[in-house]
């Protein structure tokens, strides 16, 4: 009304008085709705024809101008209401669909001013926060988190650098859950930060999920520890008759010296010579029935994994004791190659001694069944290529069945009747852990050959004695 009065004082003709229109019909469709401005356009048109038409006061036109004049402004203004609302409208979507990205991105987005103050932050937040108030973060994060991360965030503020932190938050409920929260500045031209943009995600089930895997894994490690030693047990229980063989016979020995010294002693003059020598004797026995006793303990006790640096050709040499009853029980012969002056090698010496003891073992077993053909067991050591050290041990058996190789290290794989097929699996495992390979081919003119590697020490200063973790197999 205003408008109309105002024109009409200022005697306006009807285009000027349509100009005027125009721009409040723009201003009302841009800021109000799409009906007030359809409703403004019709009485606009009215006014046009009452106020500054001829005749004046009627709603009548008689010159045909004016009837282009106020079915041009009609038209203009039904036009610039349409595109008003059709921009408002697309603003409108456009600020939907970036409300619905915040709001499913499946992390808590905020917004943070130049100086660390919170400016926005995306609604499920409130699911943590059930505070609205800046300063709240601080007391959603855990006690013990709080001035660590409060520390940091300062620090990014001041220094502008981006920022991450893993926290725990309360929820709404109560529970804490641990979030990884960062945020990077948006800087002017200048390089001035003018916002920071931050992502606050929930992590706590991923957490939950490695924790879970990671006692998983330990708990594996530990059923692959028992079932090697398992192993271990059933393979020296194999070997109980020869190995009770195999101490019986210097136990006899020394009877045997014990009674001759006696008889030296007893002899007119006592040959203190002779019982010397006896005594001498009776020592080398007992220490090597003392050995092979001390070998079987440390095979069969249940001990911990434990690295030392240790001489392969030693640890072949304490086995071959243990399996030397066994092999001559089987008519097998066996013969050492052990290379001198090989490097030393970190390992666990039960575990490596179970693996040459197990390869023994199935070389014999293997022979065992060949009639004829001499049986010939070789174990060999030597330098591996880049570095490092090569074990092998090579019968005359009847070798590897070529359609069997690929199972050869599988769990449970035997072609025995009494086999548990965990040998070479368990032996496979023990050696990798080592950083090694073990890997199994034809023999020449026959039987089948073992072979693993070992890499070198790995800290030439580490003493012999060193224990150290190591994976459990
Ligand atoms: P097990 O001795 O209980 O059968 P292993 O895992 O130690 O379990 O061996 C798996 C299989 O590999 C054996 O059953 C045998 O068929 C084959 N094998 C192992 N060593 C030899 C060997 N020296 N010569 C021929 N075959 C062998």
């Amino acid at each position: 009304m205003s408008t109309t009065f105002v024109c009409f004082r200022l005697g306006f003709d009807v285009a000027a008085a349509g100009f005027a229109y125009v721009i409040l019909i723009a201003l009302i469709s841009v800021l109000g709705s799409l009906s007030a401005s359809i409703v403004l356009s019709i009485a606009s048109a009215a006014c046009l024809n009452y106020f500054f038409t001829q005749p004046l006061f009627e709603f009548r036109i008689d010159s045909p101008q004016d009837v282009v004049a106020i079915a041009a402004f009609t038209t203009t203004s039904l036009i610039v209401t349409a595109l008003t609302t059709a921009v408002r409208r697309s603003a409108k979507a456009a600020e939907a669909s970036q409300q619905a990205l915040i709001d499913t991105i499946p992390a808590s987005v905020w917004i943070a001013l130049p100086d660390g103050s919170r400016e926005f932050y995306k609604r499920s937040w409130q699911e943590f926060s059930a505070a609205d108030s800046p300063g709240h973060e601080v007391a959603m994060l855990h006690p013990d988190d709080r001035e660590y991360v409060v520390e940091k965030w300062r620090s990014a503020v001041a220094t502008g650098e981006e920022f991450e932190v893993e926290a725990r938050v309360r929820t709404a409920t109560g529970e804490y859950r641990a979030m990884l929260v960062r945020a990077a500045p948006l800087r002017d031209e200048k390089g001035h930060v003018v916002k920071w943009y931050g992502v606050s995600t929930d992590i706590e089930d991923l957490r939950r999920a490695v924790e879970a895997l990671r006692e998983s894994e330990e708990t594996l490690r530990s059923a692959q520890a028992d079932l090697a030693h398992v192993n271990r047990v059933a393979t020296m229980g194999q070997l109980t008759a020869s190995i009770a063989h195999e101490v019986n016979q210097p136990i006899a020995a020394t009877v045997m010296n014990a009674e001759a010294a006696l008889r030296w002693l007893g002899a007119q003059p006592p040959n203190l010579e002779k019982v010397r020598g006896a005594l001498g004797l009776i020592v080398e026995d007992g220490k090597r029935a003392s050995n092979v006793v001390g070998g079987i303990r440390a095979l069969i006790k249940k001990v911990p994994p434990r690295q030392v640096c240790l001489d392969i050709n030693e640890a072949i040499r304490e086995v071959i004791a243990l399996t030397r009853g066994e092999a001559v029980k089987t008519g097998v012969s066996v013969q050492m190659e052990l290379a001198d002056g090989l490097p030393l090698i970190y390992g666990d010496r039960v575990q490596l001694q179970q693996v040459i003891l197990n390869l023994i073992i199935n070389a014999i077993e293997a022979m065992s069944g060949v009639a004829e053909t001499p049986r010939a067991l070789l174990i060999s050591t030597g330098q591996a290529e880049p570095g490092g050290v090569l074990v092998a041990v090579r019968d005359s058996g009847p070798g590897l069945d070529p359609a069997s190789l690929e199972y050869l290290f599988s769990a449970f794989f035997t072609t025995k009747s009494s086999g548990m097929g965990m040998g070479l699996s368990i032996c496979r495992s023990i050696i990798e852990a080592h950083d090694g390979q073990l890997c199994a081919s034809a023999n020449e003119p026959r039987g089948a050959v073992f072979q693993f590697t070992l890499p070198l020490q790995r800290d030439e200063t580490l003493p012999a004695d060193h224990a150290g973790p190591m994976p459990t197999v």
